[in-house]
């Protein structure tokens, strides 16, 4: 199998999550080898996608230099750049977050069947997970295990009558992320966006960019796209986290109640002892099965 980049540059705009201003963005092809790439035009910096450029993932994944060069907010297009198999990929912004949408993935997974999917010259890298590799809090945990395929199990458990106890199991192949994940939207709780204003960060979250729950449920009009859409999120928030580990991999990622940081401290984690996995190139027979969950 080949790296994958995009056929042609394609250029978006979409509110940030935290400022409410309108971002203009664009997905640009890269060559071989170079990654995932943001560049922050506003403070013309350019920032890598990996774990070592994490800064914080309180709120969001945020990739940066200092705290004035960053970029907020990548896990959900990251999300539908790792779908669909893309190696590199330069992703240019005049601002310090990405746009977030209608707070899922769809439009990005939109935008890039709009730019086409380019094979390129150089075998494509894919990192087989060799052993369990855990990171914990509390009761919360994320892991990955050795698996012929890729998946993802979640669960979360929320004292709400529309979230409560949820688990979602997702055998990855673009086409299945397509329907089962990239349509599922954040979610917030409308007593908790009353704080973050107050700290000057939500401005831009609406109706038409998140869930919205109140004590009792769901306040947008149109409902919910899944009744399980929450957990679903939280696979397509992991997808996207774990993205930072530079290739696509092999390998069965599990969580009870994940977050950012914990996605984050498992990157680390893996990459930290070269034990845990083998970069392969698969030249092989399984190469074809591989190949088609990107189809
Ligand atoms: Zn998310």
């Amino acid at each position: 199998m080949k790296q994958r980049t995009i056929k042609k540059k394609i250029e978006g705009i979409g509110i940030g999550l935290h400022k409410g201003e309108p971002i203009h963005f664009s997905l640009e092809p890269l060559d071989p080898n170079s990654g995932i790439v943001f560049h922050n035009t506003v403070t013309n910096t350019i920032i890598e996608a990996k774990p070592q450029n994490v800064i914080d993932t309180t709120m969001a994944t945020v990739i940066g230099k200092s705290q004035e060069e960053f970029v907020s907010t990548i896990e959900h297009l990251l999300s539908a750049v790792s779908a669909y198999g893309i190696d590199n990929l330069l992703i240019k912004l005049d601002s310090h977050e990405a746009p977030i949408m209608d707070g899922s993935s769809a439009s990005f997974c939109m935008m890039l069947n709009e730019a086409k999917i380019a094979e390129q010259e150089q075998n494509k890298k894919i990192m087989i997970i060799n052993r369990e590799v855990e990171v914990r809090d509390g009761d919360k945990y994320a892991k990955i295990s050795p698996s012929s395929s890729t998946e993802f199990t979640f669960a979360i458990d929320f004292k709400h009558p529309v979230i409560g106890f949820q688990k979602f199991h997702h055998t990855f192949t673009k086409q299945n992320y397509i329907e089962q994940i990239s349509r599922a939207r954040t979610f917030g709780f409308l007593k908790d966006f009353q704080l973050l204003r107050d700290r000057n960060l939500a401005l831009g979250a609406s109706l038409d960019n998140a869930i919205v729950l109140d004590d009792k449920k769901v306040i947008n009009s149109d409902g919910l796209r899944f009744s399980n859409e929450f957990v679903r999120h939280k696979i397509l928030d992991a997808i996207g986290d774990l993205t930072l580990l530079g290739m696509s991999y092999l390998g069965h990622y599990e969580s009870f109640a994940g977050s950012h940081a914990l996605n984050h401290k498992l990157t680390k984690k893996i990459l930290s002892d070269s034990d845990n996995y083998t970069i392969s190139e698969l030249s092989n027979i399984k190469d074809i099965t591989f190949e088609k969950s990107f189809a």
